[in-house]
């Protein structure tokens, strides 16, 4: 609920793959709040009033309480100024903007406004993150190592935006695994070195090498591939001087020296939105920089590679 146990009133801003998969469900399954019109270029929605634009939207809805903004990183920052500056509570998709200062200034927008910003980092809402994080506390860190592989034609069919600067390419899913590791590990990273391989008709990398290492010295190695067909891999492994554990399915499975802890369904948007109800009625944001801080440093040290074209259908690379 809002203040005063209101529901709160929700305005969705870009129809696209992640809003349809996941933030309709969500919505639909949160007590406190309700979807009440959608902005989108393209789509509209049974029932919902939906608009070109979050202006427009605006313009019409006077009585929406919040926006959540689906739409691609490099395209949003003039739409979170347009829902800040017309009062409403903000939630952003991952990561929060296409640069640093951007997200700053969001920040400092929404404080000025009085209303809550939210910048969502979907997976440290999966299941064995917390648990994680917790086992890890008090314990000394010796290394880890995140490998995150995965099928980008699977994953982003046909989306050109994730490979125009600002779009990230490879960490794009790449600063999930940053958002788990700076949520689960108890010092901070620091980047050290990256190799960065772009497509030579691309502008974003497809596979990256990243060594960091803790503020307290324990080497930390981050491998992302985009390339990798068959079984996905999603792993986080930490050595500690107390054992081992590892975070496998993207934060979902938690395995502590070899035993499995937990496998729980996936209920990241649910407790998102849930916390996106709280934050709101509790008059607080929510925004960490930290995941984003990383990958920018990662294109601030890296070292560039060129490999093969990328296509999205596979056999125009033949
Ligand atoms: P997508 O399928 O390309 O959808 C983005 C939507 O934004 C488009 O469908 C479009 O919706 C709207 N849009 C507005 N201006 C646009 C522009 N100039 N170019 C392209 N689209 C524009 O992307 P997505 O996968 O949903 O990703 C959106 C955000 O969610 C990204 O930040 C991504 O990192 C994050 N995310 C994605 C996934 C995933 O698995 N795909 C998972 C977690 C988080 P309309 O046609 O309705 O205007």
């Amino acid at each position: 609920m809002t203040e005063g146990g209101r529901t709160l009133k929700l305005a969705l801003v870009g129809l696209g793959k992640i809003a349809r998969d996941q933030h309709l469900p969500a919505i639909e399954a949160t007590p406190g709040a309700r979807l009440a019109a959608i902005a989108s270029r393209h789509a509209g929605l049974d029932g919902l009033p939906c608009y070109p634009t979050i202006d427009a939207l605006l313009a019409a809805e006077p009585g929406i309480d919040a926006v959540t903004l689906c739409t691609p990183p490099d395209r949003r920052f003039a739409q979170a100024l347009a829902a800040l500056d017309a009062g409403k509570h903000l939630m952003l998709e991952k990561p929060p903007g296409a640069t640093l200062a951007e997200v700053a200034a969001l920040g400092r927008r929404a404080a000025a406004a009085g209303v809550t910003l939210f910048a969502t980092w979907h997976s440290r809402e999966a299941a064995a993150v917390g648990p994680a994080r917790r086992w890890l506390a008090g314990r000394e860190i010796r290394s880890a190592r995140i490998t995150w592989k995965e099928d980008v034609r699977h994953w982003h069919p046909g989306q050109g935006w994730i490979w125009e600067p600002g779009g990230l390419g490879v960490f794009d899913p790449g600063i999930n695994a940053l958002s788990i590791a700076t949520a689960i590990l108890p010092d901070p990273l620091l980047v050290a070195r990256s190799a960065l391989h772009f497509p030579s008709n691309r502008a974003t990398p497809i596979a990256a090498e990243v060594d960091m290492v803790t503020a307290a010295g324990a080497p930390v190695a981050m491998e992302l591939d985009w390339r990798q067909t068959g079984p996905q891999t999603w792993d986080i492994s930490v050595e500690t001087d107390d054992g081992a554990l590892t975070l496998s399915k993207g934060g979902a499975v938690l395995t502590i020296d070899g035993a499995e802890q937990l496998a729980e369904p996936d209920e990241e948007y649910r407790r998102l939105y849930a916390r996106f109800v709280e934050l709101v009625a509790a008059g607080e944001s929510d925004v960490d920089m930290s995941p984003l801080m990383l990958v920018a440093d990662a294109f601030l040290v890296g070292r560039r590679h060129v490999v093969e074209p990328f296509f999205d259908a596979p056999e125009m690379a033949t």
